[in-house]
């Protein structure tokens, strides 16, 4: 079988982290709430939209769906793309750690 070249593929293998760790300059982070979240809600694997959509690679398709931050860039791609509403962005300077 001819093997496929995923370079030009649309469909091609995320690398986690590929642009290398975040450090200290991102705005905002992802927060899950998972009492909306669907995969935490119905305990099977469903939906992972937010696993499908991050250009970074780091969200992991798990119950509960859990994201690298050390990687995650801010971008919001899963807030937007998220069916439950179930990701807020939130400012940096608003976490409490
Ligand atoms: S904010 Fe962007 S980089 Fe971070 S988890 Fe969501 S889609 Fe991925
Ligand atoms: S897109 Fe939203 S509902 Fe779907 S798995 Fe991600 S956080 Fe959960």
């Amino acid at each position: 079988m001819e093997k496929r070249d995923n370079s030009i593929s649309g469909m091609c293998d995320p690398a986690i982290g590929e642009a290398g760790r975040t450090g200290d300059w991102r705005d905002v982070r992802p927060v899950i709430d998972h009492t909306k979240c669907i995969p935490s809600v119905k305990n099977k694997p469903a939906c992972f939209l937010c696993w499908l959509y991050c250009p970074e690679g780091v969200v992991k398709g798990s119950i509960p769906v859990e994201i690298d931050l050390d990687y995650c860039k801010g971008c919001g791609i899963c807030a937007e793309e998220c069916p439950a509403k179930a990701i807020s962005m939130v400012r940096e300077d608003k976490i409490d750690e």
